[in-house]
């Protein structure tokens, strides 16, 4: 265990975390602590296969770190004396400051906080998580692996709204983009699997999980991303609507009296497949769609449509393209969309085989036919592993 990172993604109630041996790419344990704040609270492990549990009220992030630590130490992975190498914090908005890991000190800890007005619903619990680890992990480097970071390299053309530019400015309105450590870690295993230079590669990444973004990337640079200023634009998602016309907003607020937070709640959590018809999960739209729902076939046809919109809109930004990757737990599993997504595309040099689209393996895998011009690739993701290397090379 020595020498491995602890990863820790902290939500507002939720802490969810796994000890990655680094070099192998294995995980050693993960787990999560749920219903932090709550009189019953919950903390689940995994290790060596078994699962263990343990139930009872956990009153902040940093008890219920205490919690899990104390758990991890009784199947013989006791953090505190074993030495692990560094503590790597997935927070989501690094706004226009981190554009890499970063170590934490209180300084950058106050300025995660400050974000807080970009993504009210992530840094702060972000960061309420930092401050718990370091309180029970304080001898042990712990850093900040930023969301955003990967698309700081977004051209002027791409990252600007086309909106005053002056209220722009003074509110820090612009386009960040965010899964941006999956779209990183899948652009490498890429090159790897083809047996490339990623600086070679012209590549579309598909992030398809409950969120889901796009990526067009040119030589391992980010050009474009489907995500915004906050997760909630571009490609639909599990319970997000995605791109839609800001003229909503303000008919929503005008005609039907919504304030900002119901509108902020609508968009976020009650639209995408779930607005559209009552699920998020893609087995349960599957299920809705045998029995014959029209608003769940509704809700695929508006989800495949605008994806390949980004995929249309991507292939001209890039001019050549050598391949593109499904990638999290819809695009990893879910072979009818990376059929549906790509069908009829043979005359743009792009084709699915269908034996090696629906085959069972799980790994980084080719789907596309031997005569496609550009590969087609599945790719798992693995944001963990992603963020115990970065947090290792940038632990001083
Ligand atoms: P993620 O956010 O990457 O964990 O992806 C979660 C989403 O992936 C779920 O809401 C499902 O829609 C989808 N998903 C995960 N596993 C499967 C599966 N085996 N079959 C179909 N959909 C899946």
């Amino acid at each position: 265990m020595k020498g491995s990172v602890l990863v820790i993604n902290s939500g507002s109630s939720s802490i969810k975390f796994q000890l990655v041996d680094p070099d192998a790419g294995d995980a050693v344990a993960d787990g999560i602590v749920e219903r932090i704040g709550e009189p019953e609270g919950l903390v689940k492990l995994r290790h060596g296969g078994v699962d263990t549990e343990h139930r009872g009220p956990i009153a902040d992030h940093s008890e219920g770190l205490r919690q899990a630590f104390s758990m991890l130490a009784e199947v013989g992975l006791d953090l505190a004396s074993a030495g692990i190498a560094a503590v790597g914090h997935r927070v989501v908005h690094g706004g226009e400051v981190f554009y890499q890991p970063t170590e934490i000190t209180p300084e950058v800890l106050a300025e995660i906080s400050r974000l807080s007005e970009l993504a009210p619903l992530h840094n702060p619990a972000n960061a309420t998580g930092i401050e718990g680890a370091v309180r029970e992990l304080p001898d042990v480097p712990h850093v900040a692996v930023f969301d955003t970071a990967y698309f700081h390299t977004l051209p002027a053309r791409a990252r600007t709204y086309a909106i005053d530019r002056d209220v722009a400015r003074e509110h820090s309105v612009r386009r960040y983009g965010f899964h941006g450590t999956s779209h990183e870690y899948v652009a490498g295993q890429v090159a790897a699997t083809l047996g490339r230079d990623v600086a070679e590669l012209n590549q579309i990444v598909l992030h398809l999980g409950n969120g889901a973004s796009a990526s067009a990337i040119e030589g391992g640079r980010a050009v474009d991303t489907s995500m915004g200023l906050t997760p909630l634009e571009g490609l639909v998602m599990g319970t997000r609507s995605g791109d839609i016309d800001a003229g909503v907003v303000t008919h929503l607020h005008r005609s039907a009296g919504m304030d900002v937070e119901e509108i902020d709640a609508l968009l976020n959590r009650r639209s995408g497949l779930k607005g559209l018809c009552g699920v998020n999960d893609f087995r349960e739209l599957r299920r809705l769609i045998d029995t014959g729902d029209a608003d769940a076939v509704l809700a695929y046809d508006v989800y495949v449509h605008r994806l390949r919109k980004y995929i249309g809109a991507y292939l001209v930004t890039l001019g050549r393209l050598d391949a593109i990757t499904f990638t999290a737990g819809v695009g990893e599993n879910v072979a009818e969309v990376r059929a549906d997504a790509l069908a009829g595309l043979a005359g743009l040099g792009i084709e699915v085989d269908p034996d090696r689209n629906t085959a069972k393996d799980r790994g980084a895998r080719l789907i596309s036919t031997d005569d496609s011009a550009v590969a087609v690739l599945v790719v798992p993701t693995n944001e963990e592993l992603a963020i115990a290397r970065a947090a290792l090379r940038f632990a001083r």
